[in-house]
């Protein structure tokens, strides 16, 4: 699948990610692995790459401070850490530190500059994406939807990647572009998603709802488990843009033949948070699945008819008392059904 970010080929099906994770960053017997020291600057290090084509995470991440010192974005004092956050393509949890492949690593960093992102880009071979982040979550909506969500800032290459989350089922597959949406790195077990699983084979409901999907996990989760009818809404596009690509990459998961897409990204960009819900994609089979953009207090009306039926709002404000309340009410006066706020 074309990726929307790049035009490359960045997206594949979820059993060719799935398949590749034992191999694909395992070391081969001539790779060796040095672990440094993150609270102090990287010591003096080869910065071959193996003839295997991979490089020990660390020294992966000394190349990167190495440029960012003579980018003037670090002093040489500065410990490696402050080189930000290496995220690995695809993420999975994993009992040790990965041997990195090309193209295999998006780095977050508050401190890079254009100029360091750049140069990263075309000397460190591991390298996929460098992202200037920020001290706030990106794509983080209030449910009110008073606030645009705010973004980090792709300085180059390409910051998709996929993270694998182990269910009760399948594992899923989810893409996202790491500078608009968050999601939290799969830990191999992943209580919110154990929870919802458990919940949809309780109660068994003909239809499930996402309210609020980000990427699609929770949605295609109740997917794969076999619901009916599922619904994916998020008032992002950014989200619904990749719940519908995620729905494609899992769909051999789930009940379905065909996923149908419409509305692509420069579309939906245009529109970066819609109030009034629009379909952006339509899955059919055995099963059929809707994603929405659009404010999820005003989703009852489109929502399928049959019962029984069980919503999930997974909320960035968790912690909002009222709001919880409010949606409860609400929802339980013209849906109905079964509610779970995680
Ligand atoms: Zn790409
Ligand atoms: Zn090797």
């Amino acid at each position: 699948m074309k990726c929307p970010v790049c035009g490359n080929d960045c997206i594949r099906d979820a059993h060719e990610i799935i398949g590749i994770m034992p191999e694909v960053f395992a070391p081969c017997p001539d790779c060796t692995p040095l672990v440094m020291n993150k609270d102090a600057p990287p010591p003096p290090v080869s910065l071959d790459v193996c003839s295997c084509g991979r490089r020990f995470l660390d020294v992966v991440c000394a190349h990167v401070y190495l440029i960012m010192v003579e980018e003037g974005d670090l002093l040489l004092n500065d410990p490696l850490r402050r080189i930000g956050s290496p995220m690995i393509h695809p993420g999975f949890a994993m009992e040790s530190a990965p041997f990195l492949p090309e193209k295999s690593l998006v780095l977050l960093s508050p401190l890079v500059s254009r100029e360091s992102a750049e140069r990263i880009i075309k000397e460190v071979p591991e390298a996929r994406g460098v992202v200037r982040s920020g001290d706030f979550i990106p794509g983080e909506l209030d449910a009110n939807l008073t606030r645009e969500p705010r973004t980090y800032e792709l300085l180059a290459g390409c910051d998709v990647r996929a993270d694998i989350f182990f269910t009760q089922t399948s594992p899923i597959v989810l893409y996202k572009e790491q500078s608009k949406i968050h999601i939290e790195f799969p830990r191999g077990y992943d209580p919110k998603i154990i929870a919802v699983g458990v919940r949809v084979r309780r109660h068994n409901p003909r239809v499930f709802v996402d309210a609020c999907c980000g990427a699609g996990t929770l949605g295609i989760l109740a997917g794969m488990i076999g619901t009916p009818h599922v619904v994916l809404n998020d008032a992002w596009y950014a989200a619904a843009f990749w719940t519908s690509y995620n729905l494609r990459v899992n769909m051999e998961s789930m009940l379905l033949e065909r996923v149908d897409i419409k509305k692509d990204y420069t579309a939906l960009s245009k529109n970066p948070v819609v109030r009034e819900p629009a379909v952006v994609a339509v899955a059919e089979g055995e099963q059929t699945v809707e994603v929405y953009q659009g404010d999820f207090f005003r989703l009852p009306p489109f929502l399928p008819k049959e019962r029984p039926i069980l919503t999930v709002f997974d909320l960035f404000e968790k912690k909002d008392r009222p709001l919880r309340e409010r949606i409860r009410k609400e929802w339980l006066e013209s849906v109905g059904g079964d509610i779970f706020i995680p």
